[in-house]
């Protein structure tokens, strides 16, 4: 619910048919509408040429139409990257990221305004969770992009601003329609969802026959260092917490994907390699190592180019396969929720 009216870019196709079968309407015109969100992008009903006015005069009436507008556009003078600063229906902003790699071109996701999981190195959180994002705002963010640069989308990553396991139902609800062969029909290997770590959601997850990766934020390879980072440790401990994944692969048969961003002097000694491999080489996964990004509110080190390497040959020694993330748009505050905060920051 939106302005007091229903969400229709947030319905399934099924939904939408019944608010037709409501409104004395034939099921083909929820064909029809559905098709002009989520395959043809379009900006409003107005758009809609093959719906009759009266039609989409009362779509007006009764529907919230999420479309979003940017108002913020920043690109990277060095690798194509653009973050985009959009305005929601409510006034408040949520950011996005285009990425262009050789396989194919992804957006970078958020799934909330804000965020109230405390990770120490973390622009999002800092001043705390305003709301979760509708499975709307979150396909709007993609389908707005697509339109903007023109270009076919393949992957979307949740790994924008906001815990997607903390806005759970929205999230999932998101990759469905995202997914839908009658909607963009975005494959769902290549979405990734990106978790600090609760537990029992990543556990449902694992249970809605999804065939999505999940990607695991985890920084640390022992619960003390790990709970410095990131709050959640203290409510999820590492064996749940690796239990939890192997669950998740037994399940999908989806590799794993570990997060692991390495702060100068905090995580990023040999033996902090030692320790991660000895976690986690008992599942079937995969490390992104991102050299972090220190945002000006915290007091952190980047991480060495000579660690990262060494760190990274470590885990191999250890039969780990390991990538460095392509430090991308780091020129234009690529970090999650710099933009947002600079953004505010300028406006108060
Ligand atoms: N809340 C989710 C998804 C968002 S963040 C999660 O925690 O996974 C995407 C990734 O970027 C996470 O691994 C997060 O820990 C990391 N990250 C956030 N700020 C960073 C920074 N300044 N430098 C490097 N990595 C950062």
């Amino acid at each position: 619910m939106n302005h007091g009216k229903k969400d229709i870019k947030s319905m399934t196709l099924e939904e939408l048919k019944e608010e037709m079968a409501v409104l004395g309407e034939k099921p083909f015109r929820a064909k029809q509408i559905y098709e002009w969100m989520h395959v043809k992008l379009a900006e409003g009903f107005e758009q809609m040429t093959n719906i009759p006015k009266a039609l989409q005069e009362k779509c007006r009436e009764r529907y919230f139409y999420a479309c979003l507008k940017p108002v913020r556009v920043q690109e990277s003078a060095t690798d194509g990257t653009k973050k985009f600063l959009f305005e929601l229906a409510d006034g408040k902003t949520a950011e996005s990221v285009w990425m262009k790699y050789k396989h194919g071109n992804s957006v970078c996701v958020s799934s909330q305004v804000g965020c109230r999981m405390g990770c120490v190195f973390c622009a999002s959180t800092l001043d705390g969770l305003e709301r979760g994002l509708f499975p709307s705002e979150m396909l709007e963010q993609v389908y707005a992009i697509s339109r903007l640069t023109g270009e076919r989308v393949s992957n979307v990553v949740v790994m924008g601003m906001g815990e997607p396991m903390d806005n759970y139902e929205n999230t999932v609800k998101f990759i469905r329609l995202l997914t839908d062969g009658n909607g963009l029909h975005i494959s769902q290997r290549n979405v990734t969802v990106s978790t600090c770590g609760l537990v029992p959601r990543m556990r449902e997850l694992a249970e809605e026959g999804l065939q999505i990766t999940l990607a695991l934020s985890l920084h640390a390879a022992t619960d003390e260092k790990r709970r410095k980072l990131m709050p959640i440790a203290n409510r999820y401990g590492l064996e749940e917490l690796m239990e939890a994944c192997a669950y998740y692969f037994e399940k999908t048969g989806r590799r794993i994907t570990f997060e692991y961003s390495l702060i100068g002097g905090v995580n990023d000694r040999p033996q902090d390699a030692v320790r991660l491999a000895q976690l986690i080489r008992p599942l079937n996964c995969h490390v992104n190592l991102i050299p972090v990004n220190p945002i000006k509110e915290r007091n952190l080190r980047p991480c060495p180019k000579e660690n990262v390497t060494a760190f990274k040959n470590m885990l191999e020694k250890y039969g780990i396969n390991a990538t460095v993330r392509r430090e991308m748009g780091r020129d234009i505050d690529g970090a999650c929720g710099q933009l947002r905060k600079r953004y505010g920051e300028n406006k108060r």
